[in-house]
């Protein structure tokens, strides 16, 4: 039986480059890994090499980093009632209510880290429920599974049915009861992120407590930004105030270099220019911009003014939890705006690109000394021509091998 520890793996590696978007591609590489699961060497496997190929067949690369997913939705992915308003008056608030019973919570959970090893995400930012008990659950399925993520309460006092919105100050309290139970568990590898759901579902009074609570705590803040007009709309009127969509979160304390925001597609020049002066990321989710209509979000502008990108799925909106079909979808919207990004730099921002949007790029997202084993192994058929083209765009392509997190095997 296969060692769901292994101290050392050997195959050909594309290791991301820290310097730009780009891989080194290793044939043939041996990476050693302590037993704290840290890579202590990644070398070309030397010549008589006793250790056999792990993965034959396989390509090796950092695994999969998620930057935008929503837990309670994956029992309703690919639910065609869009556009975004109408998809969650229509079919997410019902799913979501269910999630005041724990079980229900429970089931789900299993079947969502199911879908994430299984395409190779070996963390994700994810919005959770807006009932802690399901959101406490999903963390404990997460720590069951070995994976490594960020989780918030989804916060929204209004604007949603009463079986989904809590009133600020009682969910800022199960926040709180979060934070001390699970922040920073496992050395890190499971954060607290708070999750104001978007503006429209949230007072001032709460999006002001969650500004303050990421704050106090040092969290990472998501939430939602400019994906559809309409809701752009709806967001100026709610805030007559504030002159844009992004200004609504710069006033509540909710946009910093620890803030990542979902979309970001209809973004003035203004907004780009605030938004990279203050070092916030972005989480591109193309699938779910096609599936909802939303719009062709501007990647290579993002990226051309220093602004760090990651890519979500976006499930329930988004129709898959594979990073690859992600990619492949950013790709299509980039050509679609005449500013094409290439295979290679879509694949780099799926891996240590979320991990730079997420904050966690000193540990994660690189095949490196130092850096924590996070590997996932992808099938690539021997007639496959360009290697980037065949992880990307195969659409027909099954789940990825193996995934690791800290060198243990996920299952
Ligand atoms: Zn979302």
């Amino acid at each position: 039986m296969e060692d769901p520890t292994p101290n050392r793996l050997r195959g050909r590696v594309l290791a991301p480059r820290d310097d730009a978007a780009r891989f080194d591609l290793i044939p043939d590489a041996l990476l050693e890994i302590s037993a704290e699961g840290r890579f202590v060497r990644v070398v070309p496997a030397p010549p008589g090499c006793s250790v056999p190929e792990t993965h034959p067949g396989a390509v090796l690369l950092p695994g999969f980093v998620d930057t935008h997913v929503h837990f309670p939705q994956t029992r309703v992915l690919g639910s065609a009632t869009g556009p975004l308003l109408d998809w969650l008056a229509r079919t997410v608030f019902a799913e979501e209510s269910r999630f005041a019973e724990r079980t229900y919570a429970e089931a789900v959970a299993r079947d969502f880290c199911g879908a994430l090893i299984a395409q190779g995400t070996t963390c994700a930012a994810i919005y959770g429920s807006s009932h802690p008990e399901a959101t406490d659950a999903l963390f404990a399925e997460l720590d069951r599974r070995g994976l490594r993520g960020f989780a918030g309460l989804t916060l929204m006092d209004r604007g949603a049915p009463a079986e989904v919105l809590m009133p600020g100050p009682w969910a800022l309290e199960a926040c709180r009861a979060l934070v001390d139970r699970w922040h920073g568990h496992d050395g890190g590898r499971l954060q607290f992120a708070v999750t104001p759901r978007f503006a429209l579902s949230c007072t001032s009074e709460l999006m002001r407590g969650a500004g303050r609570l990421a704050q106090e705590r040092g969290l990472l803040i998501q939430t939602h930004l400019s994906e559809n007009r309409a809701e752009i709309e709806a967001t100026h009127d709610a805030f007559p105030e504030c002159s844009d969509y992004l200004a609504v979160y710069e006033r509540h304390g909710l946009c910093g270099e620890r803030s990542i925001f979902g979309h970001a597609i209809w973004l003035s020049e203004g907004e780009w220019v605030r938004l990279a002066a203050r070092n916030a990321a972005v989480a591109h989710c193309p699938d779910s911009n096609f599936f909802l209509g939303s719009g062709l979000m501007p990647l290579r502008k993002a990226v051309d003014r220093g602004v760090r990108v990651g890519l979500g799925t976006d499930v329930g909106a988004g129709r898959t939890f594979s990073l690859r079909r992600v990619a492949a979808r950013a790709y299509d919207v980039a050509l679609l705006r005449d500013a094409p990004v290439s295979p290679e730099a879509l694949l780099w921002h799926a891996t240590l690109g979320g991990a730079r949007a997420l904050g966690i790029a000193d540990r994660v997202g690189r095949l490196a000394p130092g850096y924590d084993a996070d590997v996932v192994a992808i099938d690539v058929p021997d007639h496959a021509g360009d290697l980037f083209d065949a992880l990307l765009f195969r659409d027909d392509h099954g789940p990825a091998r193996a995934a690791y997190v800290r060198g243990r095997r996920l299952v």
